[in-house]
């Protein structure tokens, strides 16, 4: 059974949903993963922003606005009188409660169910759809089987568990639809994926009903070899591996949510990266294979802190890594990128949430020195220990641009540099032209 995600421009409008068919096989049995409308997940975290600062009228006139759009999206999805009530009724009931919301106390929590609304329209508007058109399908509620634990990590097995039920209560349905992003967490509340994460349900349930093959439909073809918002001329790259694939997207090709990969490449779900706009686009394959010798792509990811901690106690010290990464793992904070020398380690994160405390801690090893508004430029390829020549290549188109640090050999397949945020544009540009 395959899975097929569409994006938020996949559904953007009521052609688009109309045009799904054409790709969908209604004769198949596959599981299809709707994002919200593009836009309405933006809007959505306008109005709880809204609530949250305690703004109720801006958040009315965001929620009457966005009513509006889909006052005219039913208009036009459906025909007869008797769907485009039900339709009414679909956005009466989610309006209602984005309005009502404003009664109670407004925390995360309720936040959270306002950002979950996005996807429960799409979901509900198509299945209604499929019904004024006679296909026959079956609305599989995502908050009934998608969970994460205390962590926010998938429950695989939960899903699994929870997911195979709804599917054997309908032997003879085809087609099954449900809603990427949103999920429980371990207090049962209602919580999502965070943003771009309805590839991560496509995945996740690939990896918990065992499927032979995930979809991800989305308006490009394919994993490019460069940001195609920033570079002109990038190519779409016929074939990558997990590995490759799960360090592009997690540093920064958005084409991707950045650890949709990872449940896939455990259970080896081949993933297909396809255009929608173009169904007869090849776009990109992801398996276990990759291609060799040749430098595949280049992605880049804003928002870094680096840290340096120089200190002369490292000279020949041991344990002084171990001490240093446990004051990052005390604050749940994860590190990117690091490079040593005897006296001194750099290293990067993304997350500042605890960067005070983290510097406090850090200031009893050394003298402690942070740069923010970094990127990491990441270049992925198959850069093996026995491969020459590519390090090199990389560093002479750069050549020009100031770097805070190089990090190679980590993996066969990655080399990243790290830049100040005004370089990134000309470093990728320059990577590419001299690269590709
Ligand atoms: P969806 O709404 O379908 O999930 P997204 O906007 O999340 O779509 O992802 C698709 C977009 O990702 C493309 O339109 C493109 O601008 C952007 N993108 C960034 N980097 C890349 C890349 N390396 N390859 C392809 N697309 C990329
Ligand atoms: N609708 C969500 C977002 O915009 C999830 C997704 O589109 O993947 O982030
Ligand atoms: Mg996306």
């Amino acid at each position: 059974m395959k899975v097929l995600k569409f994006g938020g421009t996949s559904v953007g409008s009521p052609e688009r949903m109309k045009k799904l068919l054409n790709i969908i096989n209604a004769d198949e049995r596959q599981i299809v993963v709707l994002s919200a409308v593009s836009g309405t997940t933006n809007n959505l975290v306008e109005i709880g922003q809204a609530y949250l600062k305690g703004d109720k009228p801006k958040a009315a006139a965001l929620i009457k606005a966005l009513k509006g759009k889909y006052e005219l999206f039913i208009k036009e999805l459906f025909k007869e009188e008797k769907y485009l009530n039900r339709g009414k009724e679909v956005i009466d009931y989610h309006f209602g409660l984005l309005t009502m919301l404003s009664n109670d106390l407004f925390t995360p929590i309720e936040d959270k169910i306002i950002l979950a609304q996005g996807e429960l329209l799409s979901t509900t508007l198509y299945h209604v759809y499929l019904q004024e058109i006679g296909v026959p399908s079956v609305l599989l509620p995502a908050l009934d089987f998608m969970k994460v634990d205390e962590d926010h990590e998938p429950l695989v097995d939960y899903i699994t568990d929870h997911i195979t039920p709804l599917l054997n209560k309908n032997p003879d349905n085809k087609l099954f639809i449900t809603q990427g992003y949103i999920c429980k967490n371990s207090f049962g509340e209602i919580d999502n994926l965070r943003r771009g994460g309805s590839d991560y349900t496509a995945s996740l349930i690939g990896a918990a009903i065992r499927s032979e093959e995930v979809q991800i439909w989305t308006d490009i073809d394919g994993m490019h070899n460069n940001d195609p918002r920033i570079v002109k001329g990038t190519q779409p790259i016929s074939q990558l591996s997990f590995d490759e694939a799960a360090e592009l997207a997690y540093f920064g090709a958005k084409i991707l949510h950045p650890q949709s990969v990872f449940p896939a490449q455990k259970y080896k779900i081949p993933v297909r990266l396809l255009n929608t706009m173009d169904p007869q686009a090849a776009g990109t394959l992801i398996t276990n294979d990759s291609e060799k010798n040749k430098i595949k792509s280049i992605a880049a990811k804003d928002d870094i802190t680096a840290i340096k901690v120089q200190s002369s106690r490292m000279l020949l010290a041991h344990g002084f890594l171990r001490r240093l990464f446990e004051v990052f793992e005390r604050y749940k904070t994860s590190i990117d990128m690091i490079t040593t020398s005897e006296v001194g380690v750099s290293l990067t994160i993304d997350d500042t949430t605890h960067l005070g405390e983290i510097t406090k801690e850090l200031n009893a090893f050394g003298s402690v020195e942070l740069d923010v508004n970094q990127t990491i430029i990441c270049v992925v390829g198959d850069f093996g220990a026995e491969k020459h020549g590519y390090a090199a290549r990389v560093l002479e188109s750069v050549k020009h641009i100031p770097i805070r640090m190089i990090s190679y050999g980590g993996s066969d397949h990655n080399l990243s540099l790290l830049v100040k945020t005004e370089d990134k544009v000309e470093a990728l540009r320059s990577l590419h032209s001299r690269l590709f």
